[in-house]
């Protein structure tokens, strides 16, 4: 039998590393967009997945995208590469809007032009970040598909212009692309740029003596957090259904950054985390999201999606990962 093929755009991202492993397991044969010239992070990621081609390409880049589709000729396409985090998206939202909104548009062309419209399915990554967690805008139960959006950042504007031309394709063209409205997700792949992974980095150099405190921004607001890991499996479920839809992903719980903080310090024996976190307004935001909270009942119904890592788990493995890379460091000097 022959491998189905998958295209991956943001493959060295957090998720790109969990789905490579994932799509691997299932047997496809794998081939991931990278960009740019030096990329920093090519090394590391293929000495993690010596098995995925990467092919190069930029989502801004309308050729470049067809000629990537060409080669890897996809079963099926996740296209997760984006300008992905709410702070830079505020200094930098012209190349957000390009990269996050108009790259969508430009990766499903490139399947349309290249007459695969009918056999390539699609996974557009769009994001909570949509629905800005406004007062008026607040499900009891949680945001379902069927919820209001109302995005409060460039990111937030430019994954909602994604996940509408992505429902514009399938409605127009009759293609299979399937948008995950997928919740924060973190792990021990996060960039260091999320407070998750702020946090648990800075608790391990403190617990190490290596670091005296974390400058952090607002403690208060709340997100529902889930582990990567198991998101990645429902964007590949989403896939695999009878028919392309949207699909929320989520934990049902939601916990403020404080909470997560306090857990994350006592993981390493501290109770009292206060003298260790200072707050600066550099890292506040022009308009803030006071809180996520998502409801995967559709998925958990529709596809059978589980997840299987708690929050108080998602803190402790990071917090571990995080004390495991400095002894690794520690062990190699
Ligand atoms: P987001 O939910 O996609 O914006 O993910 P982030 O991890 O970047 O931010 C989560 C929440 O943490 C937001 O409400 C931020 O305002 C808040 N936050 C507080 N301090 C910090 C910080 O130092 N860095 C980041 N990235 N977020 C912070």
């Amino acid at each position: 039998m022959t491998k189905k093929r998958a295209l991956v755009t943001g493959v060295t991202g957090q998720d790109g590393n969990h789905l490579a492993s994932l799509l691997q397991d299932e047997g496809y044969e794998v081939y991931g967009l990278i960009r740019g010239q030096n990329n920093p992070k090519r090394a590391e990621f293929e000495a993690r997945h010596p098995h995925v081609r990467l092919v190069e390409g930029d989502l801004t880049d309308p050729a470049a995208l067809i000629r990537a589709v060409d080669l890897s000729d996809p079963d099926e396409l996740y296209n997760l590469g984006a300008v992905s985090h709410v702070g830079y998206s505020f200094k930098n939202p012209s190349l957000t809007e390009s990269v996050t909104g108009k790259g969508v548009l430009n990766v499903l062309e490139a399947v349309r032009v290249t007459g695969r419209s009918e056999r390539t399915r699609v996974y557009q990554a769009s994001t909570s970040e949509m629905f800005g967690g406004l007062d008026y805008n607040r499900p009891g139960a949680g945001y379902d598909e069927d919820s209001l959006f109302h995005p409060r950042s460039p990111y937030g504007v430019a994954k909602l212009y994604g996940h509408w031309i992505s429902r514009n394709y399938r409605e127009s063209y009759g293609m299979f692309v399937s948008c995950g409205i997928l919740f924060n997700h973190e792990g021990e792949f996060r960039g260091p740029e999320f407070v998750t992974r702020k946090i648990t980095q800075a608790v391990a150099r403190i617990a190490r003596g290596m670091q005296e405190y974390v400058v952090l921004g607002d403690l208060w607001p709340k997100r529902d957090w889930g582990y990567a890991g198991d998101y990645v499996r429902g964007m590949w479920k989403m896939l695999q259904h009878d028919r392309p839809d949207d699909f929320v992903l989520a934990t049902g719980e939601t916990h403020s950054i404080e909470e997560f903080l306090s857990l994350a310090f006592r993981t390493v024996g501290i109770d009292d985390w206060t003298p260790y976190v200072k707050q600066d307004a550099a890292f506040m935001r022009p308009a803030e999201v006071d809180i996520l909270l998502g409801n995967p009942a559709k998925a958990e119904e529709q596809l059978g999606w589980v997840r299987e890592v708690s929050f108080e788990k998602l803190v402790e493995l990071m917090v571990r990962h995080d004390l495991d890379a400095l002894a690794g460091l520690e062990s190699a000097r």
